[in-house]
C-alpha cells in the first residue's frame, strides 16, 4: 500500500487555506491614453485612423487606445528600417552590442514596471512576469550583445553578413520575452527590425519603445507596428528579406503558402502538445511539481507546455492522487496578488476556446477533475482542470488547448511511452521522469521534439536553442542557432 493510500485526507495546505492579500501597486506604470505606432524612431498616427482598445483580462477593464496599422504603415515602417540598415549593419559589432548591452540594463533596472505591466495587460500572475519574463528577456539582450562581435568566430570561414530588414511577428503569451527572443538576435548580428505585437498585448512592447529611446538606439533600427492580424499578413507581404513568426500553426501555416516562391527567409515556431512521461522510478514529488509546473505555469498559455502527461500504469494512482491534492493547493486569481499561481485567461477569444475544448473532453467520456476555487466574477477565469480516462484520439488528447487543463494517459513500457508521446502532428518539447540516466538518453533520441527536459519542465536559458519539429514548426531561437536565421552565408 502506498503512502497516499495510507492517509487519503491528508493535504500539505486545507483547500480553503486563505491567504491574507497582497497586491503589487500598478503606481509604477503609468499609460498614455493612446498609442501611435513607433516608426524611425517617432510616434506616429496610423494612416487608417483606426485604434482599438486594450484591456486588462482580470477585469475587462480598458487600459489605453492602440494604433491599427494598416498597409501603408506597415511599409513606411519597413521603409524606416530599410533606411537604417546602411548605417546599423555597417557599424562594428563591438558598437552594435553596447546597444544591446544598453537595452539590457534599462530592462533590468526598470524590470518591475515591465513585469506590472505585462501581468496587468496579459494577465499572468505578477511572480511569474517578475521572476521568469523579465530576468529572461534581460538575459536575451545580454547574451547576443556578446555575440555581436564574434559572429567570425560563432560562423568559422563562412563570413556572415546580415539579411536586411526581418518583419517580426508575436504572440500574446509572453509578449515582452517574445520580443526579446525576436529582436536581441536580429540586431545582433546586424538586421533592422519591424516587429508586430499581438493584438491582446501591445503594452509592454509599446513600452519597449522608450527603452530604445533611453538607450539611445538610432531611429528606424527597431519599428513597433501594432494592429490585429491583418497587420501581420501586410508585414508577411512587405518589403522585408525575413520572417520570423511565434503563434498558431494554422497562422504559421498560411504564411509558409504566402511566402512560398518568395526568397524570404522564414522561421515557424508554432504549437504544441507536449508529453511529459512520468516512470515507476521517478522521484513522485518532484515530478507531481514538474507536472503542475508544466501545465498551470502562465495559465497553460505556453506553446511547450505539457499538456499530455503520461504515467507508467503501476503509479498511476499514487500520482493522479498527489496531483489533484496540489492542485486544491494552486491560488487562482488576481494576477497582481503575488500569491497568485494561475492568473486570468488572455482574452474571451482564448476563453471560449478552452471551455469548448473542455466540454468535448466531458462529451468524449473523459473524467473531469477542478479543485474547488472561487474565481472572480469580472474578467476571464478558468479553474486548473485534469482529465482522467482519456484515450488518445481524444479532442483534449490531440488539440492544443492552450490553457490550464491537463489529460492524463497511461503507459506500461518504454517502447509504448514513446509511441504514444509521438503519436501528435506536433513535436515541441518532452518530459522525462526517471532516476535512469540510461533510459532518458534512451528516450530523449527516440522522441520527436525540439526540446526534451529530463526531471525538470519549462526551463529556459538564452543559451539554449529551442524549436519545434513537425507541425510545431522550423528554426530555432537562443543559443548560437538563432544567430544563424538572421544571417546570410558565402557557402
Ligand atoms: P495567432 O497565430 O493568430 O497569432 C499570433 C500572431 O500572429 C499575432 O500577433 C496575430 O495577430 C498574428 N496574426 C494573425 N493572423 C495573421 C496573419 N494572417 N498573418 C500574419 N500574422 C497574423 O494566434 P491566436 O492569438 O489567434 O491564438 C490562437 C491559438 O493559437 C491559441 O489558442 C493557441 O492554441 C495557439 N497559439 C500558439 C502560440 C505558440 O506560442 N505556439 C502562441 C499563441 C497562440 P493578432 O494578435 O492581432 O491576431
Amino acid at each position: 500500500m502506498t503512502d497516499v493510500e495510507k492517509r487519503p485526507d491528508r493535504s500539505p495546505v486545507p483547500a480553503d487555506w486563505t491567504y491574507a492579500p497582497a497586491p503589487e501597486s500598478t503606481e509604477i506604470v503609468s499609460l498614455r491614453e493612446r498609442y501611435g505606432l513607433f516608426v524611425g524612431g517617432e510616434w506616429v498616427a496610423p494612416r487608417t485612423g483606426e485604434f482599438f482598445e486594450t484591456i486588462s483580462p482580470r477585469d475587462e477593464v480598458a487600459l489605453a487606445q492602440v494604433a491599427q496599422a494598416g498597409e501603408q504603415d506597415v511599409a513606411a515602417a519597413t521603409e524606416a528600417a530599410r533606411e537604417a540598415f546602411g548605417a546599423w549593419s555597417a557599424l562594428p559589432g563591438s558598437e552594435r552590442a553596447k546597444y544591446l548591452f544598453r537595452i539590457a540594463r534599462v530592462l533590468a533596472e526598470r524590470s518591475r514596471e515591465f513585469a506590472v505591466l505585462e501581468s496587468l495587460n496579459g494577465g499572468k500572475p505578477i511572480k511569474e512576469s517578475r521572476d521568469v519574463d523579465l530576468p529572461l528577456a534581460a538575459a536575451h539582450f545580454f547574451y547576443y550583445a556578446g555575440w555581436a562581435d564574434k559572429l567570425e568566430y560563432a560562423f568559422p570561414n563562412r563570413r556572415p553578413k546580415p539579411l536586411g530588414v526581418a518583419g517580426q511577428i508575436i504572440p500574446w503569451n509572453f509578449p515582452l520575452l517574445m520580443l526579446s527572443w525576436k529582436i536581441a538576435p536580429a540586431l545582433a548580428a546586424g538586421n533592422t527590425v519591424v516587429l508586430k505585437p499581438a493584438e491582446t498585448t501591445p503594452l509592454t512592447a509599446l513600452l519597449f519603445c522608450d527603452v530604445l529611446r533611453q538607450a539611445e538606439l538610432p531611429p528606424g533600427v527597431v519599428n513597433i507596428v501594432t494592429g490585429d492580424g491583418r497587420a501581420g499578413a501586410a508585414l508577411v507581404e512587405a518589403d522585408v528579406e525575413k520572417v520570423a513568426f511565434t503563434g498558431s500553426t494554422e497562422v504559421g501555416k498560411a504564411i509558409q503558402r504566402q511566402l512560398a516562391g518568395s526568397g524570404k527567409k522564414l522561421t515557424l515556431e508554432l504549437g504544441g502538445k507536449a508529453a511529459n512521461i512520468v516512470f515507476d522510478d521517478a522521484a513522485v514529488d518532484q515530478a507531481v511539481e514538474g507536472i503542475v509546473n508544466g501545465i498551470y505555469f502562465n495559465q497553460g498559455h505556453v506553446c511547450c507546455a505539457g499538456s499530455r502527461l503520461f504515467v507508467q500504469e503501476s503509479i498511476y494512482e499514487p500520482i493522479v492522487e498527489k496531483l489533484k491534492r496540489r492542485m486544491a493547493t494552486l491560488r487562482v486569481g488576481d494576477p497582481l496578488d503575488k500569491n497568485t499561481d494561475v492568473g486570468a485567461i488572455n482574452s474571451r477569444m482564448q476563453l471560449d476556446k478552452i471551455e469548448e475544448l473542455v466540454a468535448a473532453g466531458r462529451a468524449e467520456g473523459a473524467e473531469v477533475y477542478q479543485p474547488p476555487c472561487r474565481l472572480p466574477e469580472k474578467g476571464y477565469w478558468f479553474a486548473p482542470t485534469v482529465f482522467t480516462n482519456v484515450a488518445q484520439s481524444y479532442r483534449i488528447a490531440q488539440e492544443e488547448i492552450f490553457g490550464p487543463v491537463l489529460s492524463v494517459l497511461t503507459f506500461r513500457t518504454p517502447d509504448e511511452a514513446v509511441e504514444k508521446a509521438n503519436n501528435t502532428p506536433y513535436g515541441l518539447s518532452a518530459g522525462i521522469w526517471t532516476e535512469k540516466g540510461s533510459r532518458i538518453l534512451w528516450m530523449a533520441e527516440r522522441l520527436r521534439a525540439g526540446v526534451v527536459w529530463a526531471n525538470t519542465f519549462n526551463r529556459f536559458d538564452p543559451a539554449s536553442p529551442f524549436g519545434g519539429y513537425k507541425e510545431s514548426g522550423f528554426g530555432r531561437e537562443g543559443g548560437l542557432h538563432g544567430l544563424e536565421p538572421y544571417l546570410a552565408f558565402d557557402d
